[in-house]
């Protein structure tokens, strides 16, 4: 049998769960939780600029620095 270790969760790259675009905005975090503590475990705010749907993936982005 066969295993794919492709899970619908682990998206290699931010993009909109709702309607796959790619090219996600950051936005800054609301709060205390969203600016501390997501950020401490390495998710960072994105929202799609084309169904505003908001979605937490593990890039900062923003500054484009290198690695
Ligand atoms: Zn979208």
């Amino acid at each position: 049998m066969q295993h794919r270790s492709t899970s619908h969760l682990d998206f290699p790259d931010a993009s909109c769960v709702d309607c796959g675009n790619r090219y996600l905005r950051r936005i800054p975090g609301r709060g205390f939780l969203q600016n501390k503590v997501l950020a401490f475990l390495g998710f960072f705010p994105w929202e799609c600029p084309i169904c505003r749907q908001v979605g937490y993936f593990r890039k900062q982005g923003g500054d484009g620095g290198q690695g």
